[in-house]
């Protein structure tokens, strides 16, 4: 944390909640978490991720190492976090550790998410070296029969084998990063493995465990088959119909639209993690500075929507965001 960051943070505190109070959008400061796509590229194909059922409509690629460094140099020194996920599988891309040695060497906090079926015991190495803060591993199920059921053409094998790689690289090494995190998505039929989750994460040397809602496009009708029973597990709820529906409580506003943005594969800036298909544009990076972007008309028109009508933005009906007062 420097000065200037604690500076930023405040400046993009006091917008926000100005905007909220005079429902209009004020915006200073700039941002202190982004995700930047490595790839659209997956090695498996689960049921609702527009990558694994190659559903995409935007153009399809790998980050350039160089587009990497624009959109870090771009982007400012105010930032602390970046998620090197969005969709895809990082490691499928063959310089992806360059791009988390960049990062890191300006001081940010650098975390990914992976399917783990690709660290070997040199790629495990490797990611040690890289200096990567965190690594997301998905798990959503402890046998061959319940894993694959989402992460389909997966094998929880190689998922275990390249956990147990890194955490040998990091004993190896001496070192307690990256923190390494089990992800754990709770379905139907994987809600009653919960606890075994835990013993496993213990024996293996994994030191979290994330549980995870799922967020279903058809909750309405045949993505209900996913949801779990445990209400607590859930992001929706059955109304009086007996049809499901989202639990929070649906506020114009949303933190991440004052604090943070995703960063295509080629360079295209989008609100947040939720537009998988690149459908609400704010800019490009290749065409514009980013300190355009983020101030532009559009980014503002955007901000606007959500403080006045959040309901009338597609990909915000099925976001749980707003609800939460501080992030
Ligand atoms: S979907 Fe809408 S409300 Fe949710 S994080 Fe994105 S912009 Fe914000």
């Amino acid at each position: 944390m420097t000065l200037g960051r604690i500076f930023n943070y405040l400046l993009l505190n006091m917008s926000y909640y100005l905007s909220q109070w005079f429902r209009k959008p004020i915006h200073w400061g700039t941002p202190v978490a982004i995700s930047i796509e490595p790839t659209t590229a997956c090695n498996l194909g689960c049921p609702q991720c527009p990558s694994g059922l190659k559903q995409f409509t935007r153009p399809t690629g790998n980050l350039k190492v160089d587009l990497n460094t624009t959109i870090l140099d771009q982007v400012g020194k105010n930032l602390q976090y970046i998620n090197y996920y969005f969709q895809g599988e990082p490691f499928i891309h063959k310089d992806f550790l360059d791009l988390v040695k960049d990062a890191r060497s300006r001081n940010i906090y650098v975390v990914t998410s992976t399917n783990a079926h690709f660290i070997s015991p040199a790629v495990a190495d490797k990611i040690v070296e890289s200096g990567l803060s965190e690594i997301i591993i998905s798990i959503d199920g402890l046998t061959q029969e319940t894993y694959e059921k989402y992460r389909i053409h997966g094998n929880l094998e190689k998922v275990l084998e390249g956990t147990k790689n890194l955490v040998a690289a990091k004993k190896k090494f001496g070192v307690t990063n990256p923190i390494i995190s089990f992800q754990f998505l709770v379905v139907k039929y994987n809600e009653d493995q919960i606890d075994d989750l835990y013993r496993l994460a213990k024996e293996i040397g994994v030191d979290h465990v994330n549980l995870k809602t799922i967020q279903v496009y058809d909750f309405e009708s045949a993505g209900a088959e996913l949801i779990p029973e445990q209400d607590k597990y859930s992001r929706y709820k059955k109304n009086t119909k007996g049809v499901f529906e989202l639990k929070n409580k649906f506020k114009n506003s949303c933190w991440r639209m004052w604090s943070s943005c995703v960063f295509t594969w080629d360079g295209k800036v989008v609100p947040c993690c939720f537009d998988k298909d690149a459908e609400n544009q704010l800019g490009e990076i290749k065409n514009q500075e980013f300190s355009a972007v983020w101030k532009s008309s559009i980014y503002s028109d955007f901000r606007k929507k959500i403080l006045v009508d959040r309901k009338s933005i597609e990909i915000c009906k099925n976001c749980s965001e707003g609800s939460k007062v501080w992030v």
